[in-house]
């Protein structure tokens, strides 16, 4: 096999020969299609995240079909099409996982970053961390949803728990893959979707009001309503305290990115009236089962821009100036 491997933080990857791995127990060998390139990878890639496995294949957005089944798996059959996401394992036994919060467990792996992901012509996975994705869609539209889709799923979800449900106004700061994805959920959903992105940038406002906001503006300003909800993807501080000040009386500001520069300090005034600013941490296997039967009745389609395998630092690159208007996917 072949993969794109990382050796060290700050360098870029390199194009590498490995040998084919086994499936062991548990596991699954995946033949990837495509593989979907996630903020979460530049910060792997740029040393912002602590302790990633090294040398790591980062990329953990992966479409690909079963080339190998390892002893136990049942689940999956030789040729399937499946998807690989960020959560690669849990302990399953730790308070978190038994309280049906396994994006919180205390001994995860993470695909991409503490194991092996899929920036690669295969990979192993955990199959009880994969899921079957039939054969409607194309792959490597469908390679984003598996991070960008499912994080947006997640942090959607509990902006809306604060919120009035149909008469629902929601901003969505960064208008970048996530953002894409969960705007044509939450507009197909009746939301009225406000859109912030870099003052200035044209193409991407534009592109959001194709999608469907009905607004969409410069992260500054304040939109024509209050917001019942803001969800930042963008890995700005200084977002903070601009939604909270978009957002009504008991409005929450989810941050959705994990990593995120300093947020400066703000005044209290910002936050009274129950106002509420609260992360999201990676996913669980229930938040992706939703998402994957949403997002074909919601009809999403992803706007990607397709690299070839070995121009994996063009894509970051790309990623990392803001060239790319929806996602980057890799296709080996
Ligand atoms: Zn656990
Ligand atoms: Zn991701």
């Amino acid at each position: 096999m072949h993969a794109m491997l990382l050796a060290r933080p700050g360098e870029p990857l390199k194009w590498t020969e490995l040998p084919d791995p086994a499936p062991g127990p548990g596991e699954i060998r995946v033949r990837v299609l495509a593989c979907g390139v996630c903020r979460t990878d530049l910060h792997v890639v740029d040393g912002d995240l602590p302790q990633p496995k090294l040398p790591i294949v980062p990329g953990h957005e992966i479409v690909g079909r079963v080339a190998a089944i390892g002893p136990g798996v049942t689940d999956f059959a030789i040729g399937e099409r499946v998807g690989v996401p960020w959560l690669g394992a849990t302990c399953g036994h730790c308070p978190y996982c038994r309280d049906g919060r396994e994006n919180l467990c205390d001994t995860p792996l993470f695909t991409g970053y503490t194991r092996d992901g899929g920036f690669a012509s295969h990979t192993i996975a955990d199959a009880r961390y994969c899921f079957p994705l039939g054969e409607d869609g194309d792959d490597a539209g469908i390679a984003p949803w598996l991070c960008a889709g499912l994080i947006g799923w997640r942090s959607y979800r509990m902006a809306a728990e604060g919120g009035r449900d149909r008469n629902f106004a929601l901003g969505l700061y960064g208008f970048g893959a996530a953002a894409h994805i969960l705007a044509q959920v939450a507009i197909w959903q009746g939301r009225r979707l406000y859109a912030f992105t870099r003052a200035g940038d044209g193409a991407a406002q534009d592109f959001a009001r194709s999608l469907g906001a009905v607004w969409a503006g410069a992260s500054h300003e304040m939109p024509p309503e209050p917001l019942d909800a803001a969800i930042i993807f963008a890995p700005v501080g200084a977002l903070v305290p601009l939604a909270l000040k978009a957002v009504r009386k008991g409005g929450r500001v989810v941050c959705g990115g994990i990593h995120m520069s300093d947020i400066p300090a703000f005044p209290y005034a910002l936050l009274w009236e129950e106002r509420k600013v609260m992360s999201v941490a990676n996913l669980t296997r229930e938040d992706a089962r939703e998402f994957l039967a949403i997002a074909p009745k919601a009809d999403v389609h992803c706007t990607v821009a397709r690299y070839p395998l070995d121009r994996a630092n063009e894509a970051l690159a790309d990623l990392r100036d803001g060239r790319l208007q929806g996602a980057a996917v890799l296709v080996p």
